[in-house]
């Protein structure tokens, strides 16, 4: 049976600091090289995809060969969960995928696949559910990611990714464009012409805009920072660009909005958010605050108003989404950096000091001497 394992040769790792790849490490000191010889052969419904460019590794049993591979990190701690990259070698049971295909890894990489829910395809909210990092596999390793040369991961957990899109700017939408298409088709926030309210505007507000004017909602953006006021009208074509600070135009909006997506992460107060709703709109929010938000009733009840949450979407609706950005040709705003500038990114991150994601090249910066391992 397959027992693939989200992330392997774990000594090319790179992430900010060292410290990671242990599971590289371990293998070394405990001889598992014949386990490891035969993981492959078990590997029955894995891919793999490998990252540096040339014409063969020496990977072992997959004979991979390597090509550009694309991830993300988010927020402050390092999630390296958004991966594109192409299709090295695949399991015999393997039908989804050839080598060679552009794919893309999200956030999960496992899940128990039996239950009602997994049957939904709603992975994601599986009791059982592997995260792409900080997860425990099937096998009982550690999943860490996607900061290495090479991934091998399930089919199932899998996604093609559209040719029109671009790695770099496209990966963002593993998570970020999943995170708020989801809610949007869930709690029916889709409907032509109705209006959106997008608050925050950091890497999952600035993809909700783009979906949002894609479904053919009128979008307002709600935003604590003039800064992005120029930048946010010109790039991402909002309708609207409302400052959340500013009592006159908060008002102004009041009872405007059909739905909102709430993409804030520090704690903040719903109420002004629920103000701007109309009746029966509906409020989801996508991010976890620390500390638990308070939540006014009076105007839940008398407006008959929702607030909602959601969490990523299962694979189905993942593929769904990437087709549609496709056919929208709906990216994210990136700055591509290269792996030794993490520590500055991580630093300019704690600051909010980007627009709006940053992405790693790793083949690129695999192949440059003073990087390689
Ligand atoms: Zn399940």
């Amino acid at each position: 049976m397959a027992t693939p394992v989200a992330n392997s040769n774990q000594q090319q790792q790179q992430a900010s600091g060292g410290g990671r790849g242990g599971r590289g490490r371990n293998n070394k000191g405990k001889g598992r090289g014949k386990g490891q010889r035969n993981q492959w052969d078990g590997r029955s419904q894995a891919i793999t995809l490998d990252s540096r460019t040339g014409t063969s590794s020496n990977s072992g049993p997959t004979r991979s060969v390597r090509f550009s591979l694309y991830y993300n990190i988010k927020n402050l701690f390092v999630c390296r969960h958004e991966i594109v990259g192409l299709v090295t070698a695949v399991g015999s049971s393997v039908h989804k995928f050839k080598v060679g295909d552009r794919v893309g890894v999200g956030v999960i990489v496992g899940s128990c696949q039996t239950c009602d829910i997994c049957e939904q395809s709603l992975e994601n909210y599986c009791p059982k559910v592997m995260f792409t990092y900080n997860s425990t596999y099937h096998d009982g390793t550690k999943t860490y990611g996607g900061y290495s040369d090479m991934i091998v991961v399930h089919q199932r957990f899998v996604l093609q990714f559209p040719d029109n899109l671009p790695s770099d700017a496209g990966a963002p939408l593993l998570c970020a464009g999943i995170t708020v298409y989801s809610p949007m088709k869930y709690y029916g926030m889709t409907e032509p012409g109705k209006h959106l309210g997008v608050a925050g505007l950091g890497g999952l507000g600035h993809v909700a805009v783009k979906i949002g004017k894609a479904f053919g909602l009128k979008v307002t953006v709600i935003s604590t920072s003039p800064k992005k006021e120029n930048e946010a009208i010109k790039k991402l074509g909002p309708d609207a660009f409302i400052l959340s600070s500013d009592p006159a135009k908060m008002k102004y909006i009041a009872l405007f909005n059909n739905y909102i997506i709430d993409t804030i992460v520090a704690v903040h107060p719903l109420a002004p958010l629920l103000s701007l709703l109309k009746m029966d709109g509906k409020i989801v929010i996508v991010v976890l605050p620390e500390k638990p938000l308070e939540l006014p009733i009076f105007p839940l009840v008398l407006g008959r108003k929702l607030v909602g949450g959601s969490d990523i979407g299962g694979m189905k609706e993942t593929q769904e989404m990437l087709d549609f950005c496709g056919k929208h040709n709906i990216t994210a705003v990136i700055e591509l950096i290269s792996v030794d500038y993490i520590n500055m990114a991580m630093e300019r991150l704690a600051k909010s000091d980007v627009k709006y994601r940053f992405v790693i090249d790793i083949a690129n910066s695999l192949s440059r001497p003073d990087c390689s391992m």
